[in-house]
């Protein structure tokens, strides 16, 4: 019988153990004594098909990051709710000092699918969270109703969503932090980066 998902990747965490703890166990060696030292935080979505590890080749220790519907960043409001990527933003500027945040987003996005629909009524019916979480992107609604094009709109606006945070500002400020914004056309299998100046993507992947 074909094995499941789960099975196939209970071998794969074999192949990871047999690689990082067998073959060249010094990495997780390091990694335990002295802690993690990422130099990236990178946010991007919760979709099954970018996962940002297998996508940039990256090991162990080397990314810190949040994944969540629509790699989208909230404003800086520290209030009495319950706010799962700010903290993580928190953690990894404030105590792991991680000197760049990346923000991936991805073409043919569920969740910008969503803000497209029901982003303007903050509610998508017979739901009960997704709604008003894309709503917070709503203002790139006006570079709608093409879903790659606000997918790219949204990434901008969780770039300026950073520079809410007063920790982010001043060390973006003083240089030590940088913001970038990459978005990864599946289909075409092209990774476009932000160009701040042009305020436009370019293909960053050469
Ligand atoms: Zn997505």
């Amino acid at each position: 019988m074909a094995k499941s998902t789960v099975e196939r990747m209970l071998a794969g965490f074999k192949s990871f153990k047999a690689m990082y703890y067998e073959q060249r166990p010094e990495r997780v060696t390091d990694l335990m004594n002295m802690g993690q030292k990422p130099e990236v935080l990178l946010i991007a979505c919760s979709d099954s098909r970018v996962d940002p590890a297998i996508l940039t080749n990256a090991e162990p220790g080397e990314m810190f990051v949040i994944r969540n519907v629509a790699n989208l960043v909230p404003p800086y409001e520290p209030d009495e709710n319950y706010h799962g990527t700010s903290s993580a933003i928190e953690f990894a500027v404030r105590d792991l000092k991680v000197r760049d945040i990346v923000i991936l987003g991805h073409s043919a996005c569920g969740g910008i699918q969503a803000l497209v629909e029901h982003g303007e009524a903050g509610k998508v019916p017979e739901r009960d969270f997704i709604g008003e979480w894309v709503s917070m992107a709503k203002c790139c609604l006006e570079h709608g109703p093409d879903v790659d094009e606000v997918s790219r709109r949204s990434i901008g606006n969780s770039l300026q969503n950073l520079m809410t945070f007063p920790y982010i500002q001043e060390r973006v400020a003083a240089g030590d932090l940088n913001l970038h914004g990459w978005w990864f056309g599946m289909k075409e299998g092209i990774l476009w980066r932000y160009d701040a100046a042009t305020d436009e993507f370019v293909q960053g992947d050469e």
